[in-house]
């Protein structure tokens, strides 16, 4: 399996909330496209983890990706630990993905910017050819940061428009983490499934408005973006 873009993530419907239009529309493009969760969620309020994993799989499904698995990392203690990167490098060997969507450095859950240094140095150390794993070394191109939940500005947003609907699907499969099940009481943490929708929806519309589109989803390299052409450049400045 050789993937073209691979979106590694902390939990299960992280990358949907984050980056799924995205997924959707590369796809769409024939690209072949993959997601890593390094943790099943296992710590999440709602659901079993079985339920998780058949939900996950459903979203795979309705997000068009090729491939999609768990690195084993226990939930709400994702850390940049040998043992950890050494297993990342593996599945990035294996995948040989050219380009991998991370989460952003800063966050406010643990988790996420643990899960943003892992991916990092698991693609990194990935190509080193004296690393005592499998596989022929390799290492990803691009590195692209999902910023949709972060305090940061974007290098570039993709247009969702079309996708959006999709991806929409593709978190509502997520449904045990939004609905609570028949005869259970509602809990404070429980987050209603329009509140979660309206937030998406001023997220996607947010940063669509920035380049002129309905919907969009942020993205941020630590190098600069490279320009050939500044007179076919899209987003309009007046
Ligand atoms: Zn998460």
């Amino acid at each position: 399996m050789r993937l073209d873009l691979l979106a590694i993530a902390a939990h299960p419907d992280d990358v949907e909330l984050t980056c799924g239009g995205t997924l959707i529309k590369m796809a769409r493009r024939g690209y072949k496209t993959g997601i890593l969760d390094l943790t099943a969620g296992e710590m999440g309020t709602r659901g079993t983890p079985e339920t998780r994993a058949k939900e996950a799989a459903k979203a795979a499904k309705l997000l068009g990706v090729s491939w999609r698995g768990t690195l084993g990392v226990p939930d709400s203690d994702v850390q940049p630990t040998r043992q950890h990167k050494l297993k990342l490098a593996a599945v990035i060997r294996e995948l040989r993905p050219k380009t991998v969507i991370l989460p952003y450095w800063e966050a406010r859950h643990p988790d996420h910017y643990h899960a943003s240094t892992l991916g990092y140095e698991g693609c990194f150390l990935a190509g080193l050819k004296q690393l005592p794993i499998e596989g022929e070394a390799y290492r990803p191109f691009k590195i692209l940061y999902s910023i949709s939940y972060a305090d940061a500005r974007p290098t570039f947003v993709v247009d969702i428009s079309k996708e959006f609907e999709q991806r929409r699907k593709a978190i509502l499969a997520f449904q045990s983490q939004f609905r609570p099940a028949k005869g259970e009481p509602k809990s404070r943490v429980f987050l209603a499934i329009d509140r979660l929708e309206d937030e998406m929806n001023q997220l996607a519309r947010h940063y669509g408005q920035m380049i002129g589109v309905r919907y969009g989803e942020p993205f941020l390299t630590k190098e600069l973006m490279q320009v050939e052409d500044v007179v076919d450049l899209p987003v309009r400045s007046i």
